[in-house]
């Protein structure tokens, strides 16, 4: 398949020639079209393999065919990621495909000081890309609301586990609708992420690259 068939907005059509891709990696033909139908996602993927973009397209088309304001305080789309350069990289990834759609990403992740975090979230972002351990600091002192996310991404989740992050994803995932769009991605899918999987995502699609 080519991106065009694929049924991307414009907007991210020229984002993805200016970025130079010009076909789709595996992960991408085999995922875009199944979240771009709205289905839950069991993604088994290393880095490397276009992952990233793979659910950075159909969500940022989600946002260019559904516009509306970000909730203040809170996100539209929220990331999860286990480390800060992760985070960092995921985020470089929404603005760049994003670029031409006027929306707003930020990032959140321990080691720095939280105030530049928390006004970026202040009057609301597009998409949130965050590590779980600062999140859930900044939603205990009631400086991130996460009552309106739409859609949630655990990325490299096993890794998350590994880093002890369990609880504080149940926790985050305690605070989210449970009407919302789900996918998990993970590089290795030992029984603790079929669990989690089981419990997060509803009727998921696999895809195994
Ligand atoms: P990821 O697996 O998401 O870490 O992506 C690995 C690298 O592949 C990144 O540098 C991307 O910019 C690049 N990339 C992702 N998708 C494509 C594509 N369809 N065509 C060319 N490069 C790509």
């Amino acid at each position: 398949v080519s991106f065009h068939e694929l049924g991307l907005a414009e907007p991210l059509m020229r984002a993805l020639v200016e970025e130079g891709y010009s076909t789709p990696t595996p992960i991408q033909a085999g995922a875009i079209p199944l979240l771009m139908q709205g289905r839950d996602l069991l993604g088994m993927a290393q880095t490397g393999t276009g992952k990233t973009a793979a659910f950075a397209l159909p969500i940022l088309h989600r946002l260019a065919t559904d516009r509306r304001a970000p909730p203040r305080g809170g996100a539209r789309v929220l990331v999860l990621a286990p480390t800060r350069e992760l985070v960092s990289q995921i985020a470089a990834s929404f603005s760049a495909m994003g670029r031409h759609l006027n929306i707003r990403v930020t990032t959140v992740f321990g080691g720095v000081g939280q105030g530049n975090q928390v006004a970026a979230l202040k009057p609301g972002v597009d998409v949130l890309v965050a590590a779980p351990g600062r999140l859930l600091d900044l939603v205990g002192q009631r400086l991130c609301d996460l009552s309106q996310v739409e859609v949630l991404v655990l990325d490299e989740a096993d890794q998350m586990l590994d880093m002890g992050f369990a609880k504080p994803i149940e926790r985050i995932v305690g605070l989210l609708p449970r009407a919302r769009h789900t996918l998990l991605f993970s590089a290795t899918m030992p029984a603790t992420i079929a669990t989690l999987a089981a419990r997060l995502l509803s009727d998921p699609a696999k895809v195994q690259i």
